[in-house]
């Protein structure tokens, strides 16, 4: 039986979504007793809030290359034995219209920091996309830019944008990125998406090299204040070519226990079970609906260039029929289903 003390913080946490550093440290070290109460008191509250309803938004990976050098990362600049693509507007328009055809009413562009790739062409991308089909939503996740830039992304349609803090511990962010990627930049980017309307989604790895208890502990205090529309987060998977090629993986029960923390946190936040979960865990969508998931985002990028976005060993390659049929299958073993809607936060 969970200890009545730890038990009592996660009603605690439903009841007033936020919990002082100490109570997220007792949580975290108190997994072992507490994973079962705390996925079922997930499941739960977004049963209320979502159904058994799961989104799905369809990820284009439209460029590879990357001017960071993120430590973790297969995309980083330092990785020359990745071969590099860029697609044209045409290629993102193709695997849009892929996508509409097996409902999918989100489009998440996502790529590596490429100055090759100008703003003006992703806005004429947006503005093309959102011309063609006129009920669905454009994500950016495309890294850190200006203000402005932010703006002008705004002003051309793109309303929800992904960026993960990847850690709210500055000590452990200068462990994973190198001097050049200032912490206070990340964070700062976020509030600016914010302050603009975007709906926001930040996150952070588990198990990155170097967590610690307390950087998870300040990432969810982080989470609580900041208030994001969406999260994302995965476990942390090596890559063979960076400088964690030899670190261990992060661990999926950890990531399962920590998103369920998560749904209780934010009843209605939109939270992804995501690729690097479902690369760990063969079951990993389920597990992660189990835990209080409500999105899946199958990649619809063209089938060539989906090995080449390789950010860490074992991505998972399907086409999209494929990948969409076994979500519904895996869905079914838990009574679930995916819902074609923009599927947009509701606060
Ligand atoms: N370049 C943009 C950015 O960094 O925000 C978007 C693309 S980036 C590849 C998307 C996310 O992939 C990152 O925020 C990071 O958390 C995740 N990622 C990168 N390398 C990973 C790894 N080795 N294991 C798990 N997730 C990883
Ligand atoms: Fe580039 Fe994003 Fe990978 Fe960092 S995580 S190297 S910014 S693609």
């Amino acid at each position: 039986m969970p200890d009545h003390t730890s038990a009592h913080l996660l009603d605690k946490l439903v009841k007033h979504n936020r919990l002082k550093s100490s109570e997220w440290a007792s949580l975290i070290e108190n997994e072992a007793d507490l994973y079962d109460l705390a996925r079922k008191m997930a499941q739960e509250i977004a049963l209320q809030n979502f159904e058994r309803k799961i989104f799905y938004r369809g990820i284009i990976e439209f460029t590879n290359f990357c001017q960071n050098d993120c430590l973790y990362c297969g995309l980083r600049k330092s990785n020359h034995d990745l071969k590099r693509y860029r697609l044209t507007k045409d290629e993102i328009i193709e695997c849009g219209k892929l996508g509409y055809e097996f409902g999918i009413k989100t489009f998440v562009l996502q790529g590596g920091e490429d100055l090759g790739f100008s703003d003006d062409k992703l806005i004429e991308v947006i503005l093309d996309l959102k011309s063609i089909f006129d009920d669905v939503q454009i994500t950016l996740s495309v890294g850190e830019r200006s203000f402005y830039t932010y703006q002008r992304f705004f002003e051309a349609g793109a309303r929800r944008y992904l960026l993960r803090h990847e850690t709210a511990d500055f000590t452990h962010y200068a462990k994973l990125h190198p001097e050049a990627q200032p912490f206070w930049h990340r964070i700062t980017c976020l509030y600016n998406l914010k302050k603009i309307g975007f709906q926001t989604g930040c996150g952070m790895m588990i198990g990155s090299p170097n967590q610690t208890t307390s950087s998870l502990v300040q990432d969810l205090c982080f989470i609580q204040d900041f208030k994001p529309e969406m999260l994302g987060m995965g476990p942390f998977l090596p890559h063979h070519s960076t400088p964690f090629k030899t670190q261990p993986s992060g661990s999926a029960r950890q990531t399962l226990y920590i998103l369920a923390l998560v749904r209780l946190m934010a009843p209605k936040i939109l939270l992804p079970a995501t690729t690097a979960l479902k690369t760990l865990l063969p079951n990993g969508y389920a597990e992660g609906i189990l835990s209080g998931c409500n999105v899946i985002m199958p990649n619809i990028s063209p089938d060539w260039a989906k090995p080449n976005y390789e950010l860490y060993n074992g991505k998972l390659v399907n086409d999209l029929a494929q990948s969409i049929s076994k979500i519904r299958a895996e869905l079914k073993t838990i009574n679930y289903q995916l819902v074609s809607a923009k599927g947009d936060f509701q606060g």
